[in-house]
């Protein structure tokens, strides 16, 4: 007997950009939903780079949605890098397999050929919408009669391939997260699946590598679902099992405007850049259109996984907010483990006027300089800013200056110094810092703030026993020297 998982049919899903510009966050979190899908439901991730835009797809961008992917922490199990029973994984090395199929639909009378010109197609386009009329092809050369066909194509002229579409049917898409919608046929027209190029487009590409691939579940952005009529057409023609679709909502800024450069950078490696956690992106992104069940909105990437399911999935347009990502990115910042945080901090380091201090830093008080910042960025570019205080002495604003001059503040800060041990690690700092009021017999509030406002001239920072440790006590003594 066969177990009831070897009896059902493995789930494949996959992502199929087209490399004609860098990953953005649409695109990102279409490969996400694919990428969670099939690992929570057991099943196969492909990667296909659909490269028939022979003017736009290059290799560099290729390269670049690879690498983004990948920096997300989206991995695949067939397909482009990783191989598989079913390439080549790129369309414009699929060209045979294509051809194949056109060959069988010209055969069987499903497809034609078409001499119209670009045009006639536009004259005949805007006639219709100077009508008011569906904009659908004429149907012009599908009756042209074989002999004629014959002498256009020794004539020279190369035709497009159409797809003949019956009018008056309904087509229905059973969508996992829409669900049905219902497509009429007359508003289709015949469609042309091979360009005079001999190049595929998207619609017939797409199918026949979604079925020769295997693939089970075709989850996409909503900007497909009027594609997916022809598709299914297709599907039906050549006999070919129907997938399940699931298509996921518009993207939208917070002024419910769809998303675009205004609303914040919108290729991943740019959030990369800028110092992004790939865990804080990946968790951003799988909330745009998903919702998990409990209030927890703070997940790492196995616990997405293990929560997340198509019936969550929400109809309605996901809002873009970069708001939301920066929290989330400072919350994943705050459960970083610090010597991780240290090493993923270094490179924005090294290229600060700090590196110089840094570099001769022991690990430990490098550690505390890191725990000491680590709960104040958003992103790991702040670094830079936060960890200022700690190497520019202060320029003091005047009333700053004012304050620190009073009699009671000087005297207070004379007796800083003269409590103040050689050396300490933080653990003494804190102790030092929480009895010194007392060793001063002055309140707390006389003696935090202006010891604060005399090592780094705002009342804001890092806490003082970090500015201890991470300064160290000469560097202590030389600032409040001065001011004294
Ligand atoms: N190459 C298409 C795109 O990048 C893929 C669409 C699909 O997933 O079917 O939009």
């Amino acid at each position: 007997m066969l177990s009831v998982r070897s009896r059902m049919k493995q789930i494949k899903v996959r992502f199929a950009p087209s490399p004609t510009g860098p990953l953005h966050i649409g695109g990102a979190r279409s490969a996400l939903f694919n990428y969670l899908f099939a690992r929570k439901q057991r099943g196969k991730m492909l990667l296909r780079i659909e490269d028939t835009d022979l003017e736009r797809s290059s290799p560099e961008f290729e390269r670049e949605i690879i690498d983004s992917l990948s920096w997300l922490g989206i991995n695949w199990d067939e397909g482009i890098d990783v191989g598989g029973d079913n390439g080549p994984y790129r369309q414009t090395e699929r060209l045979d397999t294509y051809q194949r199929y056109v060959d069988q639909l010209l055969r069987s009378g499903h497809a034609y050929h078409c001499f119209c010109t670009e045009e006639e197609l536009a004259r005949e386009r805007q006639a219709l919408l100077e009508k008011g009329e569906i904009v659908a092809y004429s149907g012009k050369c599908r009756h042209l009669d074989p002999e004629e066909r014959q002498r256009k194509l020794r004539q020279g002229l190369v035709p497009t391939v159409r797809f003949k579409v019956v009018s008056g049917q309904e087509v229905v898409v059973n969508d996992l997260v829409r669900g049905t919608v219902t497509f009429n046929s007359s508003e289709i027209g015949d469609f042309i699946i091979v360009k005079s190029d001999g190049i595929p487009t998207y619609n017939f590409a797409v199918v026949v590598d979604d079925h020769e691939m295997g693939v089970t579940h075709v989850i996409r952005a909503e900007e497909h679902l009027s594609n997916t009529p022809r598709q299914l057409l297709i599907y039906q023609t050549l006999g070919f099992e129907i997938p399940e679709f699931a298509h996921i909502s518009l993207i939208l800024g917070k002024d419910r405007q769809k998303m675009s450069k205004r609303h914040g950078a919108t290729s991943i490696m740019q959030y990369r850049e800028s110092g992004y956690l790939p865990e804080a992106v990946f968790n951003f992104l799988a909330l745009l259109g998903w919702s998990p069940e409990g209030e927890q909105e703070i997940l790492g990437r196995d616990e997405i996984v293990k929560q997340f399911s198509l019936s969550r999935v929400a109809k309605n347009p996901a809002v873009f907010d970069l708001d939301k990502l920066n929290w989330l990115n400072a919350q994943h910042i705050k459960r970083k483990a610090i010597m991780e945080l240290g090493e993923m901090l270094k490179p924005y380091l090294k290229s600060s006027p700090f590196w110089h201090s840094v570099e001769q830093m022991d690990q430990a008080t490098y550690e505390v300089l890191i725990e000491a910042v680590r709960d104040r960025i958003v992103r790991l570019v702040d670094v830079v800013k936060e960890v200022e205080p700690f190497f520019i002495r202060p320029q003091y604003e005047a009333d700053t200056l004012d304050r620190l001059e009073q009699p009671e503040v000087r005297g207070m800060l004379q007796g800083l110094l003269e409590h103040l041990p050689d050396e300490l690690d933080l653990e003494e700092a804190r102790s030092f810092m929480k009895g010194l009021p007392k060793a001063l017999q002055l309140p707390a509030k006389q003696v935090y703030m202006p010891i604060r406002l005399a090592l780094t001239g705002s009342p804001q920072g890092p806490e003082l026993p970090y500015l201890l440790v991470v300064m160290g006590v000469p560097e202590v003594r030389r600032r409040i020297t001065g001011l004294i």
